[in-house]
């Protein structure tokens, strides 16, 4: 089978922590996402004018590497979207080039036929999981059933996806429900040790020393102290990206980023140069794009 995947040594895992501020990162216990920053960057993202500083634009505009004039997600409703012409990575991955790709959550039209979804809408392997209410406490258990999915799928060499994103949900949910207190710091530590653990499964994999990892760690937009967003404010327009892999130098100042650029830095990452009929608004995080 080893013929029909053209594997190679690069691998890339995107984890997608929703609503976390990027402010109040230096107060948070986040040793993980610290150690990517440290192995490459943590930099700000600013949710451009176009985009309603909501989940389901701005994950759109990450996943597929265009802007909201393109995808056409608006709204947390998906409805009118062009995501069959601007697909996201994983089903443009899996379908044009026959790589292997996994995308894991909780959130209903991020992954199902449900408010006009899914955006990942057809991974190589696809890994949908209920909360089983609208909660802070339901999220968490989503998204600690959602890591060790992922941690199973990661960990194990034989099904090897080359692509994945996983994404994370309580820290907006708690953020939602109690507002940017001590509720939700703790949800963004929390999250951080799940982030940890994916890192630690990377590294358990039997071929992980031949394998060239990229990591990219991002969320969508940021929340009001109250809790919230949809405004324009900078604390809501404020998001981030940090990622480490190949061709990043540890520490090294990277350009300004968009969410476009997190889907374009994928293709990169594999070495994939992207078609120009694809119209990527996104730009790798580094300039080193190799030929095919
Ligand atoms: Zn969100």
């Amino acid at each position: 089978m080893s013929s029909i995947w053209p594997a190679g040594p690069r691998r890339v895992l995107v984890v997608g922590i929703d609503g976390v501020r990027l402010d109040l990162l230096p107060e948070l216990h986040t040793p993980h996402l610290d150690a990517v920053a440290a192995a490459g960057f943590l930099s700000p993202v600013e949710v451009d004018d176009a985009t309603p500083t909501m989940s389901g634009p701005c994950w759109a505009t990450i996943a597929t590497g265009v802007g909201v004039a393109k995808h056409g997600v608006l709204g947390n409703h998906l409805g009118g979207h062009r995501l069959d012409v601007f697909p996201d990575f994983t089903t443009r991955l899996a379908k044009a080039h026959r790589r292997r790709t996994f995308a894991v959550g909780g959130w209903e039209p991020l992954f199902l036929a449900r408010d006009g979804g899914p955006l990942f809408n057809a991974p190589g392997r696809l890994s949908y999981i209920a909360p089983l209410e609208d909660t802070p406490e339901a999220w968490e258990v989503c998204d600690e059933r959602v890591t060790a999915e992922a941690e199973y799928v990661l960990a194990r060499s034989d099904d090897d996806p080359q692509a994945s994103f996983v994404y994370l949900g309580a820290v907006d949910e708690t953020a939602h429900f109690r507002g940017c207190g001590e509720d939700y710091r703790r949800s963004v530590e929390t999250a951080d040790a799940r982030l940890g653990r994916l890192l630690a499964a990377l590294r358990e994999r039997s071929t992980y020393a031949a394998e060239e990892w990229t990591v990219i760690v991002v969320t969508d937009h940021g929340h009001v102290d109250a809790g919230g967003h949809g405004g324009r404010s900078d604390l809501e327009r404020t998001a981030w990206i940090a990622a480490f892999g190949p061709g990043i130098a540890p520490g090294a100042p990277v350009g300004p980023l968009h969410h476009t650029d997190v889907a374009a830095h994928v293709y990169a990452a594999l070495e994939i140069v992207p078609d120009p009929h694809w119209t990527l608004d996104g730009r790798p995080f580094t300039a080193a794009v190799p030929a095919l």
